[in-house]
């Protein structure tokens, strides 16, 4: 779809996330065709640089992080001309007289102005852009996680977004939303007779969502202490991806239809049992530091893991376990939703062919993609055994090409919020519905004084966690 040309300033335009992620996905867009000649993008930091200066650092990172296309110096040269650079202090007064004269004078030019930094310079930054005059009717504002710290404190952002702009201008960015899987899954979902019917607790045993990094929390490790694995993952990302596997069928594929849906999934959550939860800190493999080393406080009780058991309690989903774990210092990369069908009700093959279980695979990373597990006749002359394999249903074959490219979430998202598109962004009282289910298991666990279990790293988090699920006559799939 192509979009008008547009001004984008990047606060924290030098920062890790713009130049690993934003600027590279914005260069490949405009090699894609879909960023406008006359379009500008601004970065604006504390640094002190001027645009060659500023097109340098860029440069260097689209050569990193922006995959074939940089090896197009043209493309990358052409690019780097629509990028400049204003120093600008969020919290003072420098910089913003500069900033406004580089926008475009035009109330319907779409303006928009990515607070790629610290969450506490989201509000003032809000309202430095109203008090300077550079907010119009078209501006609006991404806004990185985290999205506050509990519900108190992400009421207090809201309300103070709320003073300056409209909730129709503030995109809450969550970068699972802009994953092609994520997308394909509502498309699946949504776009075949086949699952709809059997999509509720009639015939989904359970669902597991997944989150497994092998990184420790390295150099973040004093900042994730203060959030740990709940705040840090399971309130926004998982949470997200359990509302749109949960969610009702929308009416429309449209931004407030769409998360009034995700909404209720979250009312209609379930508190959690204390006995439900398993927290995991990691501890040195003798090749990596521990957690309590990475975050500097050999006294932490954050943890680094968590697995938890929850439910919705609607007509849909009652009495189905939803199993969440992430973690990290894991035995693999993974990011995956399992859909996991009930047995058959009967076996008509005999004992040995066992009962089988249809198990949708959705995965985020490595490799995207989603498969469908089927049973089939194992083929030659040895009887009616049955086997299960994977059916590929990201038909990388079929869509060739398309299939290779996929877009990255940041770019995919960015230019969302250039047309103006909120469908795969955070609502404001989504937001805040979360935190309402997440902050009494936290102060729970920390009245309690609760110490997480500790686990190798390395390995495939606590044993508790295994037992979480096993209990239940069910298993975590492998994140190998
Ligand atoms: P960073 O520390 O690498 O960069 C921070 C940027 O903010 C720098 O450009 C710095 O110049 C600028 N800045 C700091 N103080 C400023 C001020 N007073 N005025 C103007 N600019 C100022 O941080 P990052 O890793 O790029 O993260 C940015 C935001 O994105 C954070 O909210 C973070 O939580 C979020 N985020 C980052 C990642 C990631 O992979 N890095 C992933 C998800 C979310």
């Amino acid at each position: 779809i192509p979009v008008s040309p547009f001004d984008l300033v990047i606060f924290g335009g030098t920062g890790d996330l713009a130049q690993r992620k934003i600027l590279p996905g914005l260069f490949r867009r405009f090699v894609a065709g879909q960023i406008p000649t006359e379009s500008r993008i601004i970065g604006a930091a504390r640094a002190d640089m001027d645009d060659a200066g500023y097109r340098d650092l860029i440069r260097a990172a689209i050569e990193e992080h922006a995959g074939k296309h940089s090896a197009d110096k043209d493309a990358v040269e052409d690019f780097l001309r629509h990028l400049s650079y204003v120093p600008v202090d969020a919290m003072g007064e420098g910089g913003w007289k500069e900033l406004q004269e580089l926008l475009v004078d035009d109330e319907e030019r779409v303006r928009a102005f990515y607070f790629s930094v610290g969450p506490n310079l989201f509000g003032p930054l809000a309202e430095q852009l109203r008090s300077h005059g550079l907010a119009q009717r078209e501006s609006r504002i991404v806004v990185e996680k985290p999205f506050g710290h509990d519900l108190e404190t992400a009421r207090a952002l809201n309300e103070e977004l709320a003073q300056h702009f409209y909730e129709d201008q503030i995109y809450r960015i969550d970068h699972y939303l802009g994953k092609e899987t994520v997308q394909n899954l509502m498309a699946v979902r949504f776009g075949n007779m086949l699952f709809e019917p059997l999509w509720n607790a009639q015939y989904i045993d359970h669902i597991q969502i997944t989150v497994a990094e092998t990184v420790g929390v390295g150099g973040r490790g004093s900042y994730y202490d203060n959030s740990g694995a709940m705040r840090d993952m399971v309130q926004n990302h998982l949470m997200q991806l359990l509302c749109l596997i949960a969610m009702e069928p929308p009416a429309r594929f449209e931004a407030d239809a769409v998360r009034d849906e995700k909404l209720k999934v979250i009312r209609a959550l379930d508190p959690v049992d204390p006995d439900q939860i398993v927290r995991g800190q990691y501890t040195s493999d003798g090749t990596c530091a521990s957690y309590r080393e990475d975050a500097e406080n050999p006294a932490s009780k954050t943890e680094s893991y968590i697995a938890l058991k929850c439910f919705i309690s609607n007509w849909r989903w009652a009495n189905t376990p939803f199993y969440l774990r992430t973690g990290k210092r894991l035995s693999g990369r993974a990011s995956e939703i399992a859909i996991v069908f009930k047995e058959t009700p009967h076996s008509i093959f005999g004992i040995d062919s066992g009962r089988h279980r249809n198990v949708l695979s959705i995965r985020l990373q490595p490799n995207e993609g989603m498969t469908l597990g089927v049973t089939i006749k194992e083929p030659g002359p040895g009887g009616m055994r049955l086997v299960d394999v994977p059916l590929d249903m990201t038909f990388a074959d079929a869509l060739g090409e398309q299939a290779e490219d996929v877009t990255d979430a940041y770019e995919r998202l960015i230019m969302d919020v250039i047309r103006g598109n909120q469908t795969l962004f955070m609502r404001g009282d989504e937001v805040e519905a979360a935190w309402a289910w997440t902050d009494p298991l936290i102060e729970g666990w920390e009245r309690r004084g609760d110490n997480p279990k500790p686990y190798d790293a390395g390995s495939a988090g606590p044993d508790d966690a295994a037992f979480l699920i096993n209990r239940d006559g069910r298993r975590w799939r492998s994140i190998k």
